[in-house]
């Protein structure tokens, strides 16, 4: 949610290309590829009911862009094996993922998949939160790299096709799950999109609190308490003024706390449930067929460039 707030914003104020990574889940779920389709269609009506206009944004499936499989395998020619088992998220996503084989090629290679997502589209920026800094980071050094070697005879800046792309630095709200951990569907403590209002105000019922606030006469601390993080998101000023001033003297008790915490919520995601039910799937594959189509165009354009100044073998007009 912290992130599609910010993409709503982000449509208005620059030409945006947001997309389905479907080729990312082969990555870990290579196995049992049987949920990819059906997530695919949800993701983009989650992105769509949150605001997502495919009018002021291009919204595509990375899979429908045939680019995105060719750059990551001209990229990996110059990638050194270094850079990418150096990667924090290359161990740490073994440990946690120890239920599947991850030593294989393509996880090795998502950074390079990543970092050809992004230079597909020469783009100045990349909007993300600061725990996914160093991924650009990579990025940046890959571009860096195809221009040291490859420069476009007579193009502009300098010939170099690969423009490196900056951080946009977005706000991302800590969401903690019902338990108190980061919120994620394997902990089994998530408040979904599509959650509606019984689910959503009984999930908060059983929400974790700050383990100081044994008895409702005990003072607590918002900032130590997951309900406090997401008054923090979704609460007015005012009501978030209520809540730090209530919970520090005692003044409220926590179920009356939750139930405020619930009413923004379902306040929030009742719109965004609303405009997820007036999509149907012919309409979600129309829009997502149509951006892909946009995206490849402006993929092609950069591709065209890359072959070009990689002096790969022009093919026939004919075969073009
Ligand atoms: S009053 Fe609210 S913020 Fe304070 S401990 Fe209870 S639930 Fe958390």
């Amino acid at each position: 949610m912290g992130a599609l707030a910010n993409w709503v914003k982000l449509q208005d104020q620059y030409e945006c290309y947001f997309f389905i990574a479907d080729l990312h889940a082969l990555t870990t779920d290579y196995a049992d590829t049987s949920n990819i389709a059906p997530n695919t269609l949800e993701v983009a009506l989650d992105f769509l009911a949150a605001g997502l206009d495919p009018q002021r944004c291009t919204l595509f499936v990375q899979s429908h862009v045939k680019q995105h499989y060719e750059l990551p395998l001209l990229l990996g020619m110059i990638t050194p094996l270094g850079w990418l088992e150096r990667v924090p998220s290359y161990k740490e996503m073994q440990e946690n993922l120890a239920n599947k084989d991850l030593t294989t090629y393509g996880f090795l290679g998502y950074p390079v998949l990543m970092a050809s997502d992004i230079l597909l589209y020469q783009p100045q920026f990349v909007p993300v939160g600061q725990d996914q800094q160093a991924h650009v980071e990579l990025t940046r050094e890959l571009a860096r790299r195809f221009n040291q070697f490859y420069k476009l005879d007579g193009g502009p800046n300098d010939g170099e096709v690969l423009p490196e792309p900056k951080v946009l630095l977005t706000p991302s709200p800590k969401l903690p799950g019902t338990d108190g951990r980061k919120m994620s569907k394997s902990y089994g403590n998530t408040i979904m999109m599509t959650d509606p209002e019984p689910v959503v105000r009984q999930k908060l019922k059983t929400m974790v609190t700050d383990p100081a606030r044994i008895r409702r006469s005990d003072p607590g601390e918002p900032d130590k308490c997951p309900v406090g993080d997401l008054h923090k998101v979704f609460s007015t000023a005012e009501t978030f003024a209520k809540v730090y001033d209530g919970c520090r003297s005692a003044g409220i008790g926590c179920i009356e706390c939750k139930s405020w915490a619930a009413n923004a919520l379902v306040q929030i995601l009742e719109p965004i449930q609303i405009r997820r039910a007036g999509f149907t799937e012919a309409q979600v594959k129309e829009i997502l067929e149509d951006g892909s189509s946009r995206a490849r165009a402006r993929a092609e354009q950069t591709m065209q460039e890359v072959r070009a100044a990689m002096r790969l073998t022009p093919a026939a007009p004919a075969a073009q």
